[in-house]
């Protein structure tokens, strides 16, 4: 017998046991869709839902169904694969890519109405390439640099990129819909080279318009840009931190949406001088209890956390100690009672005294957004519904259009 004939001999209750057994992150639906609305209801635009990243590991349809139930008209993803998934899902709103290499295959975009963002000439011409090939016109958006020396077409590029949009344009190749820029200093509104950033951006919309482009979408706001700076939000926000709960502006009181929770798996009473786990980096003070949890860095708990991090079981605060390993953490807990199956809280939402995601990443020396997008594929995800069990969340609202 195969071994995937073995696994399906194997009673369903069992494989459903032991996946329900581990570690689990609940996405709280209901905090999305409040989040979204925060955003909804500040922009005078449309809002596009960033849910790259697999929604920035909360789940790309989940986030996009209760971002588009909740104001957002638009998805935002890097690549072309993360648009087509969404639209395997049946999602059917207006979704722009803006990653992809210049080989990448856009017919599936051209032909699902995904818009994929343009940085460069060799870009056009791939993309020209393609809908020739398909006799349909891609949508595109011109995308710019506004100071990142990243993603976007340089300054010094940037006329003729917009020159032979302009041509393919004409010849019915491509549709230019939008001009997108980045800011790189966003979170720190006080920064000068948010206004250089954007004083680029509208250099780079005056470009398009000059050379006959009506590019109908001017964006360039993220979630900070989108919060405090006003002049930034054009015609469409992307905002991506922001519907899962980060504000990387510190300004505005988002919700918490993510739970993440392991069961203890073993706990051991060990006397002062016990050496802890990998390279015995931490030895027991005293007599007292350790307390053995599934979670490593595999699943995203940073190594770089060892030392400072701490979990809540049982409603206290314990210390990691020892070495994050790949699949387990050692919890010191004292003399608190606490047996094998316990529930530790590695963080959420705060009301029960246990860590934030924020805590988790000034633990790790790095930013909400590595935390919250490293969690990896084997913990379990439970959606935690935004509507009443039974109200389909797939509706798709009609796009917010502007002329
Ligand atoms: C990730 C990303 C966004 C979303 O940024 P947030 O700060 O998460 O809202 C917007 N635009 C681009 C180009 C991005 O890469």
């Amino acid at each position: 017998m195969s071994a995937a004939a073995l696994l399906d001999a194997e009673p369903t209750t069992s494989t459903e046991r032991n996946r329900r057994a581990g570690p689990v992150l609940a996405v709280d639906l209901t905090a999305i869709a409040a989040n979204t609305r925060v955003f909804a209801e500040r922009i005078p635009g449309a809002l596009m839902a960033v849910v790259k990243a697999d929604g920035f590991g909360s789940g790309a349809t989940a986030v996009a169904q209760t971002a588009l139930a909740n104001g957002a008209t638009w998805l935002g993803v890097t690549s072309i694969a993360e648009a087509v998934a969404l639209r395997s899902d049946s999602i059917t709103a207006p979704i722009l890519s803006w990653l992809n290499p210049v080989d990448a295959d856009i017919a599936p975009a051209v032909h699902t109405w995904i818009d994929v963002a343009v940085p460069s000439a060799e870009h056009l011409a791939a993309v020209v390439d393609a809908a020739t090939r398909m006799g349909r016109t891609a949508r595109i958006h011109l995308h710019a640099d506004c100071g990142l020396a990243r993603d976007g077409a340089p300054a010094s590029q940037w006329r003729r990129l917009c020159e032979a949009a302009s041509r393919a344009e004409r010849g019915g190749h491509v549709l230019v819909v939008g001009v997108m820029g980045h800011l790189a200093c966003a979170d720190q509104p006080d920064d000068p080279a948010n206004l250089v950033g954007r004083r680029a951006f509208e250099q780079a919309v005056a470009t398009a318009r000059a050379v006959g482009l009506r590019p109908q979408l001017r964006h360039l706001a993220a979630t900070s840009a989108t919060l405090t700076n006003p002049a930034s939000r054009f015609d469409l926000c992307r905002v991506g931190a922001g519907l899962v709960g980060i504000d990387p502006s510190n300004t505005t009181s988002l919700r918490p949406t993510l739970t993440l929770t392991a069961p203890v798996v073993s706990v051991r009473d060990v006397p002062a001088g016990t050496p802890v786990g990998y390279g015995h980096t931490y030895v027991t003070a005293g007599r007292t209890q350790l307390a053995l949890l599934p979670l490593g860095y595999a699943d995203g708990i940073p190594r770089l956390s060892a030392g400072r991090a701490e979990v809540s079981i049982g409603g206290a605060r314990c210390r990691v100690v020892g070495r994050v390993s790949m699949d387990q953490l050692v919890v010191d807990v004292g003399s608190t009672p606490v047996r094998p199956g316990a529930v530790a809280t590695v963080f959420g939402p705060g009301h029960r005294g246990e860590p934030s995601v924020a805590e988790w990443a000034s633990w790790a020396g790095t930013i909400e957004h590595d935390i919250v997008t490293g969690i990896g594929a084997r913990v379990r995800r439970i959606l935690q519904p935004a509507t009443p069990i039974g109200v389909a969340v797939d509706r798709v609202p009609t796009v917010r259009s502007r002329s």
